[in-house]
């Protein structure tokens, strides 16, 4: 069987796919179908970089993507950054997308090896942590 999925391209050039592809919906106006709104920061694979997605392209796959199509080897882990700069700012969502048998601790391991550059919270503050910036 095969699934449309929405991939998104670090700079590395490691491809993610982020979520199912609407197929109504064009290429320039993609949105995290999560929340209809603003797409995630997602934190690659490749080299453990966190980067915000500028344009999502829309790909064919065998496997699909859990949670959305159960039983896919890939899954979409959502992680949470604090902002560091005030209180009361909603934290900021990342995802990773890893293999359906990543354990939680596995995952908060690896969280404590991202890094970015110009991670923001949802009120603007541009974040020191992680630390380790490119
Ligand atoms: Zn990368
Ligand atoms: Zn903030």
């Amino acid at each position: 069987m095969n699934y449309l999925l929405d991939f998104a391209t670090c700079r590395c050039g490691f491809r993610t796919p982020i979520q199912p592809s609407t197929p109504a919906t064009e290429a320039a106006d993609r949105r995290w179908i999560e929340t209809g709104g603003e797409l995630p920061f997602v934190a690659c694979m490749g080299r453990k970089r966190i980067y915000k997605p500028q344009v999502l392209e829309s790909d064919a796959s065998i496997d699909g993507l859990s949670p959305y199509h159960p039983g896919a080897p890939l899954h979409v882990c959502q992680e949470s950054i604090e902002c560091a700069e005030a209180l009361h700012c909603l934290p900021i969502t990342v995802i990773a997308v890893r293999s359906s048998d990543t354990i939680v601790e596995d995952l908060q391991q690896e969280k404590t090896e991202w890094k970015g550059k110009g991670l923001k919270c949802p009120r603007g503050h541009v974040q020191s942590f992680p630390s380790g910036w490119e």
